[in-house]
Formats: structure tokens, C-alpha cells, sequence
């Protein structure tokens, strides 16, 4: 199903019990806004309406950075009334909140269903207590547990924010971190790779030489293991890598980590990278010129960027030439190898 149009309001900050080692929302939320009152949030969605391409299912207002109910009560209803009066009048069909699994109980989870709130976002960032302490989250994955857990039987919808390569975090860390995500079947994942920004903690400890960030290759298979663990229990993965803003492109901001401003992307990349290599590996490829046949997007990923993906593969298996047809009626997690009178197909996880 195609995904709603969001109406991001940032709030950075606002409502967080101390500062995360790793964060800096003046470079991830871009500069502060105050908070749009009534008819500028009508502008805003109206503007929205009209600039996307898409015919979206539904318009969702979501306030994103920052801690949602660990704001007081007033401050919580100041911000929500506009979006409430929006939701009222049918010009949006949900509002959505970010907030930590440690800030929001009962009571909190009450006042947001009275103010139209359906969807709750949890930035869980691991599932290791190891992991979380040393990132000093403050609170453990049974605590993530519980309260994804207690805000599903009230009927709320769930995302999961969840980090990879944060201090501490190796392979198996994460891969554990995405097993429990499974488990808990949110209705939503967002991923973002840990970055090193200007101004935090974690770049103390980085130029200290106590933390190494992950390399982009080790990033892209995290990512990979990821999506195939979420899209097998289809749980969509709504966000993979950051949200660029104007400050992060400036330089001396992202002093390092696996940094890329399109990472969805690289990551289909080598996704259709390994079909292609998976299907090479089962046919007498040598020497011979192959055609690839593919949808439209699933070509794109195939060939990379300047076809660079094209190359590598046709000097790894010592091919004569690589060709890619588009076809719009082929299914587009299949890919298809034709080499002289033989044919191979095979799934964006493995054999058909
Ligand atoms: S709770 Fe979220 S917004 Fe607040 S400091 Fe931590 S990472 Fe940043």
C-alpha cells in the first residue's frame, strides 16, 4: 500500500529527559520553527496536498524530534490542538508522535487517544542492554518491550526507530536488536545509521578513539539482514538512513560515519547486486554476453549508479557483455538472467 503523506512538525529537544550521546537535532530537525499555529498548519497540509506527485491513501500530521509526553500536559495539548482542529475538519486522517519507551504510561497513552493521536513512534535505537547503556538511553529493552507491548493491546498503531553501529553494537548485537524487533510485530520500522555529529558526545569519544563508526559496506549489510528479517514478517521499513537537512551538507557537521543521503537507495542497489551475482553463479556465464530482465525500479537498482554495479559484475564473472531489459510487467522482486536458449530466475531473497 502506498505510504501516507506525513506533515512533519520538529520539535527538537523539547520534552527530553538529558541528551543522547549521539544526538545533535540542530543538524538532524534543521533550525527550530515554532510550532505552526492552526491556519498555518491548514497552509501547510494544503501545500503539501498540492506539491506531491503521489495520491497518497492518507495525510498524517507527525511531530518528530524531541520526547512528546515527556512535555508536560499543557504543553502536549498547545501542540496538539492545531493538529487535533485539522483532523476534526477531515483535512488530515491521523496525527503521530515520537517519543521514548521510558516517557509515555497509561495515562500519557490516554491523553494523546483523547487528542486524536493513533500512532505512536518508539525511539527504541536497540533491543541489547548493553548497548543502550553504553549509548546511555537510560532505560533497557524490556522497558521497549512492555511499552510497545501495552500500546498495542490499547489499539494504537507503532513504529520502532532502531540505530545501527551505536557504541558497543557489533553484528551479532544487532542482529539480536532486529530478531526482538520482529518479535515485538510493530506496524513500523524506521532505521538510521549512527552518525558522528559536531557538537555531541559521541564525537568526544570519537576523536578519543573510544568509538570506530561502521564503514558504509558494513552499514549496507545491516541493512540488508534488516530488511529481509522486517519485509519477511511484513513489517514495512518506512525510513532507512537519516533525513538530510541544509546543515548536515555543510562541511565539518558529520565529522564521520557511514554518512550517504540517498542509503535506501545503495542499499537496493546491493540488493539487486546479489540477485544478479545469485543468478550469474547458476548459469555458464563465461565469456558469454547475459541479459538481465527486471521491472523499471529493480533495472535502476541493478545497474547503479552510472551503471557501476554493471561493470563489477561483468569483470567478477568474466563476461562478455551485460545487457538489462526493462520489462513493466515483470513483478518487481523478480529478476531474470537469459544466457543463449537458457533462463534463470530468482526472488529479491533468494530462489523462486
Ligand atoms: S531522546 Fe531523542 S531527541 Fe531527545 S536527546 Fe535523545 S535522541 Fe535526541
Amino acid at each position: 500500500m502506498d505510504s501516507p503523506l506525513i506533515i512533519p512538525i520538529f520539535i527538537p529537544y523539547q520534552g527530553c529527559p538529558r541528551r543522547c550521546i549521539y544526538c545533535n537535532e540542530h543538524i538532524t530537525a534543521g533550525s527550530p520553527q515554532p510550532p505552526p499555529t492552526a491556519a498555518a498548519l491548514k497552509r501547510q497540509i494544503l501545500a503539501s496536498r498540492h506539491r506531491t506527485r503521489r495520491h497518497p491513501p492518507r495525510v498524517e500530521i507527525a511531530f518528530y524530534g524531541g520526547t512528546f509526553t515527556g512535555l508536560d500536559r499543557e504543553a502536549q495539548a498547545a501542540l496538539l490542538a492545531p493538529a487535533t482542529a485539522c483532523l476534526r475538519e477531515g483535512l488530515v486522517q491521523g496525527i503521530r508522535i515520537s517519543t521514548r519507551p521510558d516517557e509515555i504510561d497509561d495515562a500519557a497513552a490516554q491523553f494523546l487517544r483523547t487528542a486524536g493521536v493513533w500512532t505512536v513512534e518508539i525511539g527504541a535505537q536497540s533491543l541489547v542492554d548493553a548497548v543502550l547503556e553504553k549509548s546511555r538511553r537510560g532505560y533497557t529493552a524490556a522497558d521497549v518491550v512492555r511499552t510497545v507491548t501495552r500500546l498495542k493491546t490499547k489499539g494504537f498503531a507503532t513504529g520502532l526507530h532502531l540505530m545501527i553501529g551505536l557504541p558497543g553494537e557489533d553484528g551479532a548485537a544487532f542482529a539480536e536488536t532486529v530478531r526482538r524487533a520482529v518479535a515485538l510485530q510493530p506496524d513500523m520500522v524506521r532505521l538510521h545509521p549512527t552518525l558522528v555529529f559536531r557538537g555531541t558526545e559521541l564525537a568526544d569519544l570519537y576523536r578519543a578513539g573510544a568509538y570506530a563508526p561502521l564503514s558504509l559496506e558494513d552499514t549496507l549489510a545491516a541493512c540488508r539482514h534488516a530488511l529481509r528479517a522486517f519485509e519477511s514478517a511484513g513489517i514495512p521499513v518506512i525510513r532507512l538512513g537519516v533525513q538530510t537537512t541544509p546543515e548536515m551538507e555543510a562541511p565539518g557537521v558529520v565529522l564521520a560515519g557511514p554518512y550517504h543521503p540517498a542509503l535506501r537507495s545503495r542499499v537496493e542497489e546491493s540488493i539487486a547486486g546479489e540477485m544478479a551475482a545469485r543468478l550469474l553463479a547458476a548459469l555458464p556465464v563465461r565469456r558469454r554476453t547475459v541479459l538481465f530482465t527486471a521491472a523499471p525500479t529493480l533495472a535502476a537498482h541493478l545497474k547503479g549508479r552510472k551503471k557501476a554495479q554493471l561493470e563489477t559484475l561483468q569483470k567478477d564473472f568474466d563476461l562478455a557483455g551485460v545487457e538489462v531489459a526493462v520489462d513493466p510487467s515483470s513483478p518487481g522482486d523478480v529478476l531474470t538472467l537469459t544466457v543463449g536458449d537458457r533462463t534463470e530466475r530468482t526472488g529479491r531473497w533468494g530462489p523462486l
